[in-house]
């Protein structure tokens, strides 16, 4: 009659690590440090000044705000007191971000002081009504907009919450929007039971990865901003497991390797672009790196610079998943990686399914390719813990759910061992003469040119062929040498056979650097508009 059925809440987080870690740090680069204890006594003062503030079931609170221990506070104050957190991209235009706030429905507001400016440029269009709370890391604020006060007086001044009420553990916890190519944002969502699921799977994922993993004795540091993906789930992982934490703040490279040799950092996950900006700032050369492991997720893994950072004795790898699931669903294979032989491409492939995880890879009728190293087709999937729909949208949830498995958009394929190689992106890929051509297969082998720091291949307009793959470089050195050896890597791939003819660029341009999106990623849908249209010009 009595027996307790234990709703899977955010809440139960915290259990293990106030019992087994209640002296470990959680660090906010240099504006804050303090143990477990204190997390989770300011965990519950934050919710007790967000009940104050009226906040509850069926609110939604938006944070604005750098990687900070606030940050971490909200990913449970939040959810524990039955509100949806909204972590907004700070990346987005001012536009944008006023679309996710109106289309999210938030009630409350904690915005960083530098943002303020923005907001205060778009409060007047804010739909419904809504409260403002100020964080700061001084506690200086200007009064440019009517505020509930600063957080930090909010929770010193608060009526403390111990005693967490169970919900339904389907109840949403976590709202974000996702920016496609066209079209507006697409608000993904997330219940306390999918997330702490995730949060089990993640530590089952990676923890027995042989020879390194996400144990008890790390450190950790994201460098995946919070608002992508819940910082990819694992501030609640580390959380979990009762880490020493440090929270960067705004990213700037020289400080977080600062922050890496200061804090002994031995964990942290980041897209390709951020490793390598890392790798090529001055202070690399004088940083010691060799503690460090590096997940690589949100673009793929290119094989130079998993070597550039394998050299500096970085133990990097990918990882797979993307915001509608999460977002973890494949991490690469590393028991073939305790060979010292061991092949790059390893470390690079997106591997083997996490724990729980279903892939199959389909072709148009959601009839499976063959596992053969060949044949491709788009990477559907499925896992406790994918989003059920996006919000007020009930097209894209259709298409995103067609047939009962969520459709990545990604195109990859099986090799015979199990191990899943994504070679494209739908909407990336290039098809010339009718074949499909990968574009990060060409990234692949133009990122082990010397010289060579960032890569994008992208497919242009073609009257010939329908469309041409076009590289473009950004580089160190003379560009002439480098395009002959880059040319002398295509051809050898060509007549080795992992390169059809063609496959091969004809143009290869150089720019001083690629432009990203706002969660740092090479944008290629800018880079196709830029040639494309340079190309038009040209010609006609
Ligand atoms: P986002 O929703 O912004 O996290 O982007 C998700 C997309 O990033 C995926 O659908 C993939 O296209 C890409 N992606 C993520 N991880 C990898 C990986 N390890 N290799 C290749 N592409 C990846």
């Amino acid at each position: 009659m009595t027996a307790y059925a234990y709703p899977l809440l955010i809440k139960q987080i915290l259990t293990a690590p106030l019992s087994h870690a209640p002296l470990q740090e959680i660090i906010h680069a240099d504006v804050m440090r303090y143990d477990y204890r204190t997390f989770v006594d300011r965990v519950g003062r934050a919710a007790g000044a967000l009940r104050a503030l009226g906040m509850g079931e069926g609110n939604v609170v938006a944070v604005l705000d750098w990687d900070s221990n606030r940050y971490l506070e909200c990913f449970f104050a939040v959810p524990m007191i039955g509100a949806t957190l909204h972590t907004v991209n700070i990346r987005l235009s001012p536009e944008q971000i006023l679309f996710t706030i109106n289309h999210a429905e938030d009630d409350l507001i904690l915005c960083h002081v530098e943002f303020l400016p923005m907001l205060s440029e778009i409060a007047a269009r804010i739909e419904r009504p809504w409260r403002l709370v100020i964080l700061t890391d001084d506690g200086v604020f200007p009064a440019s907009l009517p505020s509930e006060g600063e957080y930090e007086a909010l929770l010193a001044g608060a009526c403390p919450v111990s005693d967490f009420p169970d919900f339904d553990e389907n109840i949403r916890a976590t709202l974000f929007y996702t920016t496609g190519t066209t079209g507006d944002p697409k608000g993904v969502s997330y219940s306390q039971r999918q997330l702490v699921l995730h949060t089990m799977a993640v530590a089952a994922g990676l923890g027995p990865i042989p020879g390194g993993g996400l144990n008890r004795g790390d450190v950790y540091m994201p460098i995946t901003p919070l608002f992508h993906v819940h910082g990819w789930g694992i501030p609640y992982v580390a959380t979990l497991m009762g880490l020493k934490q440090v929270y960067p703040g705004r990213y700037d490279p020289a400080k977080l390797l600062g922050l890496i040799s200061e804090h002994d950092v031995t964990f942290s996950h980041c897209v390709p672009t951020i490793l390598s900006m890392l790798l090529t700032a001055p202070e690399a050369a004088t940083t010691d790196l060799s503690r460090w492991k590096v997940i690589i997720g949100g673009s793929a893994l290119p094989s130079g610079l998993a070597q550039q950072a394998l050299d500096r004795g970085i133990d990097v790898h990918a990882a797979y998943g993307m915001s509608e699931t999460c977002p973890f669903l494949t991490v690469a294979d590393m028991m073939g990686t305790r060979d010292p032989n061991a092949p790059v491409s390893l470390r690079t492939a997106t591997g083997k399914p996490a724990p729980m995880v279903q892939i199959r890879v389909v072709d148009a009728e959601m009839n499976d390719v063959p596992r053969d190293g060949v044949s491709t087709g788009e990477i559907v999937a499925r896992a406790p813990w994918l989003t059920q729909s996006y919000l007020k949208n009930e097209a894209g949830t259709k298409a995103l759910w067609h047939g009962g498995w969520l459709h990545t958009g990604d195109v990859g394929l099986f090799d015979n061992m199990g191990t899943l190689r994504i070679t494209d992106r739908l909407k990336d890929v290039i098809k010339t003469g009718g074949e499909w051509v990968s574009s990060l297969e060409l990234e692949n082998l133009a990122s082990d040119v010397d010289g060579i720091l960032e890569v994008a291949a992208i497919g242009i307009p073609d009257p010939k062929w329908g469309e041409r793959p076009l590289l473009v470089i950004a580089a160190v050195g003379d560009a002439a040498a480098i395009e002959t050896k880059l040319r002398a890597t295509f051809a050898h791939a060509v007549t080795s056979g992992a390169l059809s003819k063609w496959a091969v660029p004809d143009q290869i341009e150089f720019v001083d650097c690629l432009p990203k999106t706002s969660v740092g990623k090479l944008d290629k849908k800018v880079l196709r508009t830029t040639f494309t249209y340079k190309k038009a010009n040209k010609h006609g």
